[in-house]
């Protein structure tokens, strides 16, 4: 299995490479042909599979597949993580592998200033990776546009839900487009992933790694 198989096109494979990726990883092998079907996933992987460049990869290609027919830069892919840390980590890989597309994306999370994220909202992105609190605070200030949101990702959802964090996603997931992809990551599967997957998904292709 080489990345060239999967479906990805040249600029997205340059990044690829520049990373010095050779061989995907399980979770990608699975997950990314599947995501290219726009097909709902509910997926099982572990921080350190590459489980990010899994759903990243796919999403940058369809995103370059069809192009908005509105303005530029308006937000069309929401990444939600449970932490700071991860929502960093997140938008740092969304940069590497974006590096050759012409899509910007930015990150939100709380415990800092609210108006340098304002102004980079204000730039326009097309990808958000952002933790949930903050993205309402953004969503009740009117400072973020989720109405052309066509793909969101639920990364580690598990934690999120440890963290006390469902209401604050529900509250996400209703204003934004119901005709979207999602794609669910957890490193465990509950029923309270099940019930989040049975709320948020549709018909969602179950990925075990
Ligand atoms: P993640 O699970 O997404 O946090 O990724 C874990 C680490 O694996 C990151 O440092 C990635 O840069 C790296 N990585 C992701 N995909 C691959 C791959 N196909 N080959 C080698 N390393 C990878």
């Amino acid at each position: 299995m080489t990345f060239n198989s999967l479906g990805l096109s040249a600029p997205i494979l340059k990044a690829v490479k520049e990373q010095g990726y050779d061989t995907p990883t399980p979770i990608q092998a699975k997950a990314i042909p599947v995501i290219l079907q726009k097909k709902d996933i509910l997926a099982g992987a572990q921080t350190g599979t590459g489980k990010t460049a899994g759903f990243t990869l796919p999403l940058l290609e369809l995103l370059s597949r069809k192009k908005s027919s509105k303005q530029k830069h308006k937000v069309r892919a929401l990444i939600l993580t449970p932490t700071r840390e991860l929502a960093l980590q997140v938008a740092e890989n969304v940069t590497l592998y974006a590096k050759h597309t012409p899509f910007k994306s930015t990150v939100i999370f709380g415990g800092v200033k609210i108006n340098p994220q304002i102004a980079q909202l204000r730039k326009g992105v097309e990808i958000v990776i952002a933790t949930p609190g903050r993205l309402l605070d953004h969503i009740s200030q009117k400072t973020i546009d989720l109405r052309e949101i066509e793909f969101l990702v639920l990364d580690e959802a598990d934690r999120m839900l440890d963290m006390g964090f469902v209401n604050d996603i529900k509250k996400i997931v209703n204003i934004i487009p119901q005709e979207r992809q999602t794609l669910l990551f957890s490193a465990t599967y509950s029923d309270a992933i099940k019930k989040l997957s049975n709320q948020f998904l549709k018909s969602p292709t179950l990925i075990e790694v």
